[in-house]
């Protein structure tokens, strides 16, 4: 049975991750920190383990990889999934969310990686990141998250570079808006509609839709894709629209 690594699994596109893992017959070690929602939802999965740990946390990232190597002697996929976001003009966003927001989603990416490698190496597995349209393309009210998935593109390519050679794939998914907790809590229903009004489909993505191409881009066919930042987004990188 193969292993997946899944940080942010306690809900939205992590768990819809972790259900896909499960019925392509993989297990999977589900990382979130909060233990509360962790918990209840890999209680009710067979084949997880729930690893309550914070991925800006080094000491913390030890130690899920200490875990979830104990349950698993091996890993074949991680997926970088945990993020937050932040919601305002660059005036307000104070040095303590700009750090906040570069903790979880950069800083998470390059700790999970970095420890998980050896066991990636011995596998030749895959890492999968998940940035955002917002890392492609800069719009307004969100500086400190933009930045943080643009350093997700760029850690994905220098990665892809750099362990290519162990046979290790390093791949990107860059959503477009997805109807979770953390979008609900920045979407204004302002940029809702402008999502709707200027994307192709004219529509938000469902976190299954998200699942297919992450699972997709760590299963075996995928074997001589990497390197690649895959927008699931429905077209709206690809028309140039702006939002508000
Ligand atoms: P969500 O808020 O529903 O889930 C995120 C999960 O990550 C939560 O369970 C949370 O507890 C966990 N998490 C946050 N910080 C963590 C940390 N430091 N350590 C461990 N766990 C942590 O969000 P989602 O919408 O499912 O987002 C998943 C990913 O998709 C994020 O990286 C997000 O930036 C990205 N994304 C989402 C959208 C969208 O519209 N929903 C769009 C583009 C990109």
């Amino acid at each position: 049975m193969k292993t997946a690594i899944v940080t942010g699994a306690a809900r939205g596109i992590g768990l819809a991750t972790t259900d896909l893992f499960r019925e392509m017959g993989w297990q999977v070690a589900m990382v979130d920190r909060d233990r509360e929602e962790l918990e209840k939802v890999a209680g009710a999965r067979e084949n997880t383990l729930a690893v309550c740990r914070d991925v800006s946390n080094p000491q913390d990232v030890d130690a899920m990889m200490r875990d979830t190597l104990f349950w698993s002697p091996t890993v074949d996929a991680l997926v970088n999934n945990a993020g937050v976001a932040e919601f305002g003009p660059i005036e307000d966003c104070d040095f303590t969310t700009w750090r906040r927001v570069m903790e979880t989603n950069l800083d998470g990416v390059f700790l999970c990686s970095q420890a998980a490698t050896p066991a990636l190496k011995a596998s030749r597995g895959a890492i999968l990141n998940i940035a955002s349209i917002s890392g492609l393309r800069a719009s307004t009210l969100r500086v400190a998250y933009g930045t943080s998935k643009a350093g997700v593109i760029h850690l994905t390519k220098q990665h892809a570079a750099e362990l290519g050679e162990y046979g290790i794939r390093v791949n990107c998914v860059a959503p477009g808006p997805v109807k979770t907790k953390l979008s609900i809590a920045v979407h204004s229903p302002e940029i809702i509609k402008a999502y709707h009004d200027s994307i192709p489909l004219n529509r938000y993505g469902s976190e299954r839709e998200l699942a297919e191409v992450i699972c997709f881009l760590c299963s075996d066919k995928a074997a001589y894709v990497t390197g690649q930042i895959v927008a699931v987004d429905g077209g709206f990188d690809s028309t140039g629209v702006g939002l508000p």
